[in-house]
């Protein structure tokens, strides 16, 4: 619990205790999660590293609530998603959760601005209102150029923008980036890195971005590594004041 401006206390944007996910049971159980605990409070960017097939997109389905847990909990925004049916769930993760993949998932039969009042039409707003806050989402990405384009007809950045509206529309508060730059130069990828970072301070939203870029990590506020499923360490990107902490020990 933190206070807020206004002296009230809030619940952590994400908060994660003791999760355990499986996959299959028996001689091909694979243990993709053991005993996670990661609290994201929000305004605040959480970076995750770890190798490959440790557990870290895993990590971000059971947060937002694409997977649930064989054992422990997660609560987003203070709702415990253990207590909420499918419908209940499906309707958290369109409202209050937003998802960027590295393949990104643009619907190419719909423009960009369609692209991203997608998800408000779904659920329920009208064509016009959805389409207002879709131009104000995409305006606040900077896409430029014709909004009524096809993905295919805009760079790869471009589309990586019009994703990452796509995942703010609607005033959604927890962001998951999934390796958000894997298909992108890195002039283009720093960009996108820079943008995720100035919305979780203008917007006051949590940020929790996979990556395995250590130049992308150093923008978070904290990174966590995860190895075989575990959360290994936690440290600040500089690293310098745990250095001197651990020599003054
Ligand atoms: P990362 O994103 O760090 O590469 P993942 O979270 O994708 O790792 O996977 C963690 C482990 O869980 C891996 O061993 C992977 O094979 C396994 N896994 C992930 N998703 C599934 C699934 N749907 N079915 C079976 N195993 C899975
Ligand atoms: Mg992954």
């Amino acid at each position: 619990m933190t206070e807020d401006e206004t002296g009230a206390t809030t619940s952590p944007t994400l908060a994660m205790s003791d999760v355990v996910k499986r996959f299959g049971s028996g001689a091909t159980e694979v243990r993709a999660l053991t005993d996670v605990s990661l609290t994201v409070e929000a305004g605040e960017f959480v970076a995750v590293m770890g190798p490959s097939g440790s557990g870290k997109s895993t990590l971000l389905h059971v947060a937002g609530g694409l997977e649930r847990p064989e054992a422990g909990r997660v609560q987003v925004q203070g709702i415990d998603l253990a207590d909420l049916d499918a419908a209940g769930l499906a309707t958290m993760r369109r409202r209050d959760v937003g998802y960027v993949f590295q393949r990104l998932n643009l619907v190419p039969t719909l423009t960009a601005v369609e692209n991203v009042a997608l998800p408000l039409e779904l659920d329920g707003m009208g064509h016009r209102r959805a389409r207002r806050e879709a131009m104000e989402a995409l305006g606040r990405v900077a896409v430029d150029g014709p909004l009524d384009r096809y993905p295919d007809d805009l760079s790869g950045g471009q589309q990586q923008r019009v994703a990452i509206a796509r995942a703010i529309v609607g005033d959604r508060r927890l962001l998951l980036a999934d390796e958000p730059t894997g298909a992108l130069d890195s002039v283009t990828a720093d960009a996108v890195i820079e943008l995720l970072a100035t919305l979780v301070q203008e917007r006051h939203c949590a940020l929790v971005l996979v990556t395995h870029e250590p130049r992308f990590a150093s923008w978070a506020d904290r990174i966590v590594r995860v190895r075989d499923g575990r959360l290994t360490e936690e440290t600040r990107p500089s690293g310098i004041g745990d250095e001197i902490e651990a020599a003054t020990r």
